[in-house]
């Protein structure tokens, strides 16, 4: 039984996704290794650009904040806090205005209610359920009680279009980011690096996206096979 849970065509369905994770991985590293040795021109840190990018906003109730770890940053909506982690919070980095800038568009769309901002965060509940239980659900319709298989795939999609509407929402920040550091922040040079930064960690989304779908259609197929 154990054998038509973990057999190998399972990897059809993920492996798109593994790849493309495995491949936007070495693109962030090789990029944040380059680009955090790269120093911008004015001399701005991390924290800097991003109080700047906030109050040009008119946005004066986010903090901005340190947070310990290597590509930690992030902006938590709940407390209006903007956490940097060590390698952007004091750096001068091209790499370090990227992320910097990237957080900010988060707390843009939060200051706008930006739709798909908003529609995200309304699933959020229902994802987190989706993804504790579909899985307990799934192994239960397999093996004991066949109803508990589509309930549990449903939840599994709730999750998965999480991972969708995270798409929109992350390109829209790095859209925005870009903006604004071109508008005179950063010379055109400059900006090269902050596109390819931000760019693959677009990517690792993607891949997320792509992992999280080939695993719906995998229990899809398992749900048919019983049928
Ligand atoms: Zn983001």
């Amino acid at each position: 039984m154990y054998g038509m849970y973990y057999n190998w065509d399972y990897l059809i369905y993920i492996l798109p996704g593994f790849l493309l994770a495995l491949y936007a991985q070495s693109k962030i590293k090789t990029n944040f290794d380059k680009y955090s040795r790269v120093t911008n021109r004015e001399g701005l840190t991390g924290r800097s650009v991003a109080e700047m990018i906030l109050r040009g906003h008119g946005i004066y109730d986010v903090r901005v904040d340190r947070v310990r770890g290597s590509l930690t940053d992030h902006y938590d909506p709940t407390q209006k806090v903007l956490r940097l982690s060590d390698p952007v919070y004091d750096s001068t980095s091209i790499a370090a205005l990227g992320i910097a800038a990237h957080e900010c568009g988060h707390a843009i769309q939060h200051n706008e209610s930006y739709a798909p901002l908003k529609f995200r965060n309304t699933i959020v509940p229902a994802a987190n359920l989706g993804s504790n239980l579909s899985f307990l659900f799934i192994l239960i319709g397999l093996f004991a009680f066949e109803p508990l298989m589509k309930l549990g795939i449903a939840l599994f999609a709730i999750t998965v279009l999480f991972q969708l509407m995270t798409l929109p929402v992350e390109y829209d920040a790095s859209r925005r980011a870009k903006a604004i550091l071109a508008d005179g922040v950063l010379s055109g040079e400059e900006m090269v690096g902050v596109e390819r930064i931000l760019s693959a960690a677009a990517l690792t989304y993607v891949a997320s996206l792509l992992t999280a779908i080939g695993t719906l259609l995998r229990f899809i197929s398992l749900g048919r096979r019983r049928d």
